[in-house]
């Protein structure tokens, strides 16, 4: 297979990826502050981070992969500004903090299943490591640190090239807005931040320099390197933590590991998903989540597949057309798969017909061999020894288009020239369709043409209605009753129901809400 290169922020350059450690990789992704629901743009940073680690997999790595989960300590600004996300919003919701890190968790990670995003192999808790960052600030402390009334802070100065990550200088680094009197650089940040005197914050613990919470920044490096060790491999995270997050995260891995070690070999980082109507804001009323575009009738994958074809590193603007087109494009890959999937349990019926007639002896068929049923439906893939030179062709381009930094939008194309070959042996068809789907996440062995139908939340006519109603203009049209046959459809349009006569995808209706 060829060479796997990615993009490193390091050096903003394409580099080939060897592991730290032979034949395995491991990556960390910063996780979700807990607060709120995670909006779709910031599920396409998982959406990358998980393409990243199908890839590795792919590529043969043991993939060790580990995405933490804020519970403490994310200022509504990313530098040193502002409140806690999450006592801000407990506060508002008067709600103790636990409860709502664990409600907002919890949604989360439907939104990583919606998506068919893998498990990795940790989700690390921040409030589960408080003793360890108070451990780890204790042991740069020193060198380091310096404390202010309001907390342990991070001396920029004392590594080299701080902040060369997001090619900043450190003066006017951006968000540096707030400042807190007696830093000693713009660019200090509390690894540590004490209770006001006189407060009581819902989350805080005893440390050496009083109560308090640890810095968001601090929790990072900590769990990255309390789970995989340092160096590992790869650091993911959105666009905007190369300018402040992860420069910050790479100067405490350097105090605690001397300046040439920046913790990760690469940094990658995702762009973003941009909304021009504002709905992406958490404050807006409706907005942009998994469950929206569920609600509205959109199958969640048909938003993975939109992801998938921009490149990462692009700016990819979300519009409901660009989703509806997404998904047609799924629906068109599901059914071709299912074509595939009858092709091959009728050549697998007609070889059992021949067997039972003793015109053939009762040995496995060459697709039996390759591909059986339980395979089909997704347990195991893997293209087994030679396969025909259009399969193969179709793979070489898919593999080349995934090692060129993750090259999603070619990736589909190649998987897409695989689905509509004809007269080629099925089950490598399928097996090689199986393959690329381990890669892409599209679940394209299980999901049927059904599962992408979602019953929009606000519509007000069941399935049922809808059959009757097609059966009966169905009748008056044989019936050149033209009359009758309009009025039905006028009615079904009325309630919000599409009806496509001759749709080519064979979709009859389509719900419209
Ligand atoms: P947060 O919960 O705010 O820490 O963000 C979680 C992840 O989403 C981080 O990796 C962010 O960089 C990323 N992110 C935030 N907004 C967007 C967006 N509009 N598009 C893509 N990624 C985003
Ligand atoms: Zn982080």
């Amino acid at each position: 297979m060829s060479e796997l290169k990615l993009f490193n922020s390091l050096t903003r350059q394409l580099e080939t990826f060897t592991p730290v450690h032979e034949g395995e990789a491991r990556v960390y992704t910063c996780g979700p502050t807990v607060y709120n629901f995670p909006h779709i743009g910031n599920m396409r940073a998982y959406v990358f981070a998980d393409t990243l680690g199908r890839v590795l997999s792919y590529k043969g790595y043991k993939l060790t992969h580990v995405i933490n989960i804020t519970d403490v300590g994310h200022l509504t600004d990313d530098a040193d500004a502002g409140e806690d996300k999450m006592e801000k919003m407990a506060a508002e919701k008067a709600q103790s903090i636990w409860d709502i890190a664990r409600h907002y968790t919890e949604a989360y990670w439907a939104d990583i299943q919606a998506l068919n995003i893998r498990q990795p192999a940790h989700w690390s808790i921040a409030t589960d490591y408080v003793p360890a960052m108070i451990d780890y600030a204790k042991s740069i402390a020193d060198k380091h640190c310096y404390e202010l009334e309001s907390g342990l802070y991070f001396d920029t100065s004392t590594v080299a090239h701080y902040g060369a990550l997001a090619r900043a200088k450190t003066e006017d680094g951006e968000g540096r807005i707030e400042e807190v009197e007696g830093k000693r650089n713009a660019a200090d940040f509390a690894i540590w931040r004490k209770t006001p005197a006189g407060e009581t914050r819902q989350m805080e613990w005893d440390s050496p320099w009083g109560k308090g919470a640890p810095g968001w920044h601090l929790e990072c490096s900590v769990m990255s390197e309390a789970l995989l060790g340092l160096p590992f491999d790869i650091h993911t995270g959105g666009i905007d933590h190369r300018e402040i997050h992860h420069p910050n995260e790479i100067a405490q891995n350097q105090a605690r590991c001397g300046s040439d070690h920046s913790g990760a070999r690469f940094w990658m980082h995702n762009n973003f998903l941009i909304e021009r109507s504002g709905k992406m804001s958490k404050s807006s009323g409706e907005f942009l989540r998994v469950q929206l575009l569920i609600d509205k009738g959109f199958h969640p994958l048909a938003y993975r597949l939109m992801c998938l074809q921009a490149h990462y590193r692009s700016e990819l603007e979300f519009s409901w057309e660009g989703l509806q087109a997404a998904l047609v494009r799924l629906k068109r890959m599901v059914m071709g798969v299912a074509n595939l999937k009858t092709q091959y349990a009728d050549t697998q019926s007609r070889h059992a017909e021949l067997v039972s007639a003793s015109i053939v002896p009762n040995a496995p068929t060459v697709e039996a061999d390759a591909w059986t049923l339980k395979q089909v439906q997704g347990d195991v893939v893997g293209v087994k020894g030679d396969v025909a030179p259009a399969i193969s062709a179709t793979l070489k381009d898919f593999t080349a288009a995934v090692m060129d930094d993750l090259n999603t939008a070619i990736a589909l194309t190649a998987l897409e020239t695989l689905i509509s070959l004809k007269k080629i042996n099925v089950a490598d068809q399928l097996a090689a369709i199986a393959d690329m789907d381990n890669v892409l996440g599209l679940n394209l062995m299980a999901l049927t043409r059904q599962d992408l139908r979602v019953r929009p939340k606000a519509a007000i006519i069941t399935e049922p209605e809808i059959e009757a109603a097609l059966d009966a203009r169905k009748e008056a049209r044989a019936a050149k009753d033209f009359a009758k046959s309009d009025a039905i459809r006028d009615d079904l349009i009325a309630k919000g129901v599409e009806v496509m006569d001759g749709d080519p995808l064979g979709w009859d209706w389509k719900l419209d809400i």
